[in-house]
């Protein structure tokens, strides 16, 4: 078998029809040219973004195909607008990340697009793929014109776009083809599936795997500014924490079964917990004779905390050493190293935050601290894909990833936790959560 390709993004619409570079600038330095073909996403899943091709096949893909890309339109007006716009923050002396920070027109990284530059992009994906889907469905085995990616950003001036407009423009452009996939998943006629356009190389697309292919370039670009969404969401939080603390101050009751449960199998138990927010949930783990480590990764939230007398850090779980300080049970002390001792991690509504392909490496981080035996308790928002939120507990735009109970089962069985349960609850505004009770094995 060959060696699976490591390319570093979906290169455009017809990698191999123009032989171009790669997703080139339009003025800063040239990117490295990518001239792999892309083709094979039909086949296997993704090694960047996750994107698995196989659970969008032709049986999945009416509906589902039309609502994930008008659910990832949605996110790209979302994360243009919080990068653009200030958020109606009420500012604070413990913020510490302006909203906004992150330039959308900025590269954070020279090698990579800036996220107006992705957005045109996409935007533009969108529109060449409505135009061959539309000629596959009326014509006879269409041969599709080149697109040249490269070219339309220097021709598109991407760079100096305004943000604002290019969301948009992209919402719409993924509204009309979204539109066409929802025309054929209504026809009668299920061959419409498949029919075929030619690319310029020769192979052929059927309008089911034209779908997929369509659907994996703009996962993988929203993949591509996956920092981006998660530094706004934070600054999201930053900004408005106090606003934050003061909408989710009373514990949901529902919860207190688990919280006793927790107390029960862990009596006088070390808690790690990550995503303190405004403290509440600690405040009631103590309440029941546990010990916890308040950690967030959003520095207003470790600020609030310690203003109200309490120990706090700045914790990034994916980046950030989990183990426990010196003087902590399990922590080091001068004759060795630290060893992994919590007996319960607790991580409410937190992890949605974190990028669906990072998410297994936090859970295996979160596993490497914990005692065998000890518990881990995460709520997830239940869905697919992504969403933001731009209303609700605070007003500043938020990223979350939804999940599904059996990839979020896997994945905590990869990382080494034993998932005991998956409970579900109805949060504010009818939103599904997952609660997971996992054991570490
Ligand atoms: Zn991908």
């Amino acid at each position: 078998m060959s060696a699976q390709p490591a390319p570093r993004r979906p290169s455009d619409a017809d990698p191999s029809d123009a032989g171009r570079s790669g997703a080139g600038p339009t003025e800063a330095d040239p990117l490295e040219p990518d001239t792999k073909d892309w083709t094979w996403v039909l086949d296997r899943a993704c090694p960047d973004c996750g994107f698995d091709p196989r659970e969008h096949g032709p049986a999945a893909a009416g509906p589902d195909l039309a609502t994930a890309l008008r659910a990832d339109a949605a996110g790209w007006t979302a994360l243009l607008r919080a990068t653009t716009d200030p958020a109606p923050a009420t500012r604070h002396p413990g913020a510490s990340i302006p909203q906004g920070v992150v330039d959308p027109r900025v590269r954070t990284d020279p090698s990579r697009w800036s996220v107006l530059e992705y957005a045109a992009h996409v935007r533009d994906v969108h529109r060449v793929f409505r135009e061959r889907l539309v000629a596959m469905v009326e014509e006879t085995g269409p041969r599709f014109a080149d697109w040249d990616q490269d070219a339309a950003a220097r021709e598109g001036d991407y760079a100096r776009l305004d943000p604002r407009t290019v969301g948009e423009e992209l919402v719409a452009a993924a509204d009309a083809v979204a539109a066409v996939y929802d025309t054929v998943a209504a026809s009668p006629d299920p061959t419409v599936w498949e029919r075929t356009g030619v690319r310029s190389n020769g192979s052929r697309f059927t309008v089911a795997t034209l779908g997929v292919y369509h659907l994996h370039d703009v996962v993988h670009h929203t993949w591509d500014v996956r920092d981006v969404a998660a530094a706004v969401t934070v600054a999201a939080y930053d900004a408005q924490a106090p606003d934050y603390r003061a909408a989710t101050d009373r514990l949901d009751e529902a919860f207190a079964p688990l919280l006793d449960e927790v107390a029960a199998r862990a009596p006088g138990g070390q808690v790690l917990e990550i995503g303190s927010g405004g403290g509440r949930d600690a405040l009631a783990l103590e309440a029941r004779g546990l010990r916890v480590r308040r950690t967030d990764v959003t520095p207003a939230f470790v600020a609030m905390l310690r203003a109200a007398g309490h120990a706090a850090e700045l914790l990034d779980p994916l980046l950030d050493d989990l183990r426990p300080h010196p003087g902590e049970p399990g922590g080091a002390d001068a004759a060795g190293p630290r060893a992994a001792a919590y007996d319960v991690v607790w991580a409410n509504a937190c992890l949605l935050h974190v990028a669906r392909t990072d998410l297994p490496r936090v859970a295996a981080r979160l596993a490497e601290v914990t005692r065998p035996g000890g518990l881990l308790v995460a709520t997830l928002k239940e869905g697919e894909g992504e969403q933001w939120s731009v209303h609700g507990t605070i007003e500043a735009a938020r990223r979350f990833v939804l999940w599904r109970e059996p990839a979020l089962v896997a994945l905590l069985t990869g990382a080494g936790w034993q998932v005991e349960r998956v409970g579900r609850r109805t949060g504010a505004r009818d939103t599904p959560w997952l609660e997971v009770l996992a054991r570490r094995r």
